[in-house]
């Protein structure tokens, strides 16, 4: 373990490598990945803290029956530890979680880790150029350098419908499932339509007597033709790492190529991608009606697209309804619609979604001058290349504002943030320097031209929760990931002020009129 410093003095003069404590907060894929990093850049001497007793963020939360990547699992993980022994081409959520166990083994990650610690408030003082964190415990730790990964959707949403308290059955959302509860043989309704309600749904209906799924609005599916991997081929990817390396190339491509269909606002390109669509509907839904009901009627990839070999066919069994008559109210047994038919239910499983938490800081921080983080995002979250921000020196943020894919591994955009946050570390540590700082100018300059793409991007023609409440998009990349990766992995110093020990602490207001 790190020796946290409680002294600021200590930092006059801060050379040997325990001078240099770096906290990352959240051990999910983002945060384990940077660890990684550090180990093999040589650099130990960092904390990392996980609110739950165990590392593996989504992963570990969502065990939902079905729950899987609806990327390939070649392309979903991190290029610096490949993985021959995928079971399936998407992999299951569980597997996904073993993998992450077992690099966290291999790495002897836990020694750094510390379970059960929360963040409450992160506090930087300009003259040491330290970090000081409260935890949840009522301690302290401090930093030079602190790395959020705390991930993007985390904490489930429930939605604000009367009486949502009210039921006297048994209620879980997707994130959170109770697999103590056994839904062999009962009445079972799900709310929601999203990526997570297309695993759960084909997953629980043949175990439950009947299956209601509440859609507010359908989605555009297509299809996932998902298979397992032999032995043999799995055999052969482990003899041959390049065959491995060649799959997830192959697939990151791909992803490239067939993405402008996903995220750009262009009607001929989007046609495209609703022809496969309604292909997929047609092959899996006989009842013209039916067929009718789950139609979308917004562009595609203007929702995120979902990806399923079974969702649709889920309907045309006997025992599924889908219900589109919108919720009035829960109450004592279950679901009123507007219609005001009262459909009776043992269990409501809520698939709504998750509070964006990139939309505010994760927990109080305030930088240079006190300024708090929520302040500088009120008009929404921005940060330089979503890793940085202007007055919050050495923080860096793993898939932070406008870093999410519509169409391809997010993952990409996290090794080249890890790439970028640990050039930084470098830079400041052989140069001995207080602080990085992301310049305003460079800041706003960057954000400038990521909003002026958006009119350029399908999502701002329907509601999700891509957009802010004021239509803003402060969650997705706007454009191929190639590109995001090459402006991003390098710690690029002129963007930055950076500024030495034996320089005089200045204010950014101070600067600012120097200028
Ligand atoms: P989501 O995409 O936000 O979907 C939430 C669903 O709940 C939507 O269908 C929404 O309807 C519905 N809903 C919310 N409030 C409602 C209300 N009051 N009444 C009726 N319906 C309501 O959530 P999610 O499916 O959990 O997915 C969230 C994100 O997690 C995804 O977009 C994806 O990024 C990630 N995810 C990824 C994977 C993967 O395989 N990689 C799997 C699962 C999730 P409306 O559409 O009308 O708002």
């Amino acid at each position: 373990m790190i020796e946290h410093l409680q002294d600021s003095e200590t930092y006059a003069a801060p050379r040997r490598e325990t001078d240099f404590p770096i906290v990352i907060v959240g051990a999910g894929f983002g945060g384990i990945g940077m660890a990684i990093q550090l180990e093999k850049a040589g650099i130990r001497s960092y904390t990392i803290f996980e609110r739950a007793d165990e590392i593996g963020g989504t992963w570990r939360d969502n065990t939902y029956p079905g729950a899987a990547c609806d990327v390939p699992s070649h392309a979903y993980s991190l290029s610096f530890e490949q993985n021959p022994d995928w079971t399936r081409k998407f992999s299951p959520s569980s597997e996904i979680q073993g993998y992450l166990l077992g690099i966290v083994d291999k790495w002897k990650l836990r020694d750094h880790i510390e379970f059960g610690v929360e963040i409450d408030e992160a506090r930087f003082d300009e003259e040491t150029g330290v970090w000081t964190l409260h935890r949840s415990d009522g301690e302290t730790a401090t930093a030079r350098v602190v790395i959020s990964a705390v991930g993007g959707l985390v904490d489930p949403s429930l939605p604000d419908i009367p009486g949502i308290d009210a039921f006297e059955g048994h209620t879980c959302h997707t994130a959170r499932w109770d697999h103590d509860y056994d839904m062999e043989g009962k009445r079972v309704a799900v709310i929601g339509t999203g990526a997570s309600a297309v695993q759960v749904v084909p997953s629980i209906a043949p175990r439950v007597k009947h299956l209601t799924v509440f859609q507010r609005t359908p989605a555009w599916v297509v299809p996932k033709r998902d298979a397992e991997y032999s032995e043999a081929e799995r055999q052969r990817y482990r003899r041959f790492p390049l065959l491995l390396n060649l799959s997830r190339a192959f697939k990151y491509w791909m992803s490239e190529l067939f993405g402008p269909i996903v995220y750009l606002n262009a009607p001929r390109l989007s046609a495209r991608g609703e022809r496969i669509s309604l292909a997929h509907l047609r092959s899996q839904v006989k009842d013209p009606v039916l067929r009718e009901k789950l139609t979308p009627d917004f562009q595609f990839g203007c929702k995120r697209m979902l990806i399923s070999d079974d969702y649709w066919a889920t309907f045309e069994r006997e025992n599924v309804t889908l219900e589109c008559d919108p919720i009035e109210q829960i109450e004592g047994r279950g679901i009123r619609t507007k219609n005001g038919t009262l459909h009776e239910f043992d269990a409501i499983v809520f698939a709504t979604g998750f509070e964006l938490g990139l939309a505010n800081a994760p927990f109080p921080i305030y930088g240079r001058d006190g300024r708090s983080l929520n302040d500088a995002w009120a008009a929404g979250a921005v940060a330089y290349k979503g890793m940085t921000v202007s007055g919050f020196p050495n923080w860096f943020i793993l898939m932070g504002p406008n870093t999410g894919p519509g169409h391809t591994s997010v993952l990409v955009f996290t090794e080249a943030q890890i790439q970028h946050t640990l050039g930084a570390i470098k830079k400041m540590r052989d140069e001995n320097l207080r602080y990085v700082d992301v310049r305003q100018d460079v800041q706003d300059h960057y954000n400038d031209r990521i909003q002026a793409r958006m009119p350029h991007m399908v999502w701002g023609n329907c509601n999700s929760w891509y957009l802010n409440d004021d239509g803003t998009n402060h969650s997705l990349y706007p454009g191929p990931a190639f590109e995001y990766v090459a402006g991003a992995c390098h710690f690029e110093a002129r963007d930055y002020e950076c500024v030495k020990f034996d320089a005089p602490a200045t204010s950014a207001d101070e600067e600012t009129a120097a200028a």
